[in-house]
């Protein structure tokens, strides 16, 4: 342990998991600090100003959802929040809240260190980083400033909605983004309802970038949640 290992703080009642994230965590070079209850986790934030939150939805004091809304008026702090198996609805609710990711439980390490990852990279990421001009992912090439795409260096074209769905997922990839969040950047409020908008689109994207559009690697679904730009690392 050394004075930079980021602080992971884990919000979260059940022990059994509270042991097997600190084992994985404190074995990854992360500090460890928990607490059990939302009213506790809630101080905790402010006192030792965590890199990252893991944060459980069903806290025996408060709701997780609740939880987010209060770290959020304050602090960009990332949050993954830990779910059970059927809490889609919650899942959504707490992302559009401002939650970064979710695991739903059980899950393994290197799942779990994967979201840290890319939430830490998200959180750290400067304004030059930002304005790349250049993005990358398998056989994708897309060049911000002409607005072109190519797949496999051929030009590909896309439509606006298409592009625009594209640089979204860009913009958080690896970060699973709700279907409210895509729906409200790419058409704008009043289109929450909309799914179905998204699927077409994203087939679209998956016919013209995906080596085999019906089993995609990059351009995941997140079945009730939304999507997520799969990056490799
Ligand atoms: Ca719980």
């Amino acid at each position: 342990m050394s004075i930079k290992d980021p602080i992971i703080l884990v919000i979260e009642d059940e022990a059994p998991i509270r042991r097997f994230l600190k084992l994985a965590l404190t074995n990854h070079n992360f500090v460890f600090k928990e607490a059990f209850t939302g009213k506790e986790g809630l101080l905790q934030v402010a006192n030792i100003q965590p890199a990252l939150i893991i944060l459980d939805l069903g806290l025996p004091d408060m709701d997780g959802l609740d939880v987010t809304k209060q770290i959020r008026e304050w602090s960009d702090i990332p949050i993954i929040v830990l779910s059970a198996r059927g809490q889609e609805q919650d899942k959504v609710e707490v992302l559009d809240a401002g939650a970064d990711d979710y695991l739903t439980k059980p899950f393994g390490i290197s799942e779990l260190l994967a979201r840290i990852r890319v939430a830490l990279r998200h959180a750290s990421k400067t304004t030059d980083e930002k304005t790349e001009s250049e993005y990358n992912f398998g056989n994708v090439r897309v060049d911000f400033a002409k607005r072109q795409v190519f797949f496999k260096d051929k030009e590909i074209h896309l439509t606006p909605n298409e592009y625009k769905l594209l640089t979204t997922l860009i913009r958080y990839s690896g970060k699973v983004v709700t279907h409210n969040q895509l729906l409200k950047e790419i058409w704008g409020q009043g289109y929450s309802d909309e799914t179905h908008y998204l699927r077409v689109y994203m087939a679209q994207l998956r016919r013209k970038l995906e080596d085999d559009p019906a089993h995609p690697h990059y351009f995941i679904t997140e079945p009730a949640i939304g999507y997520r730009l799969k990056v490799d690392n």
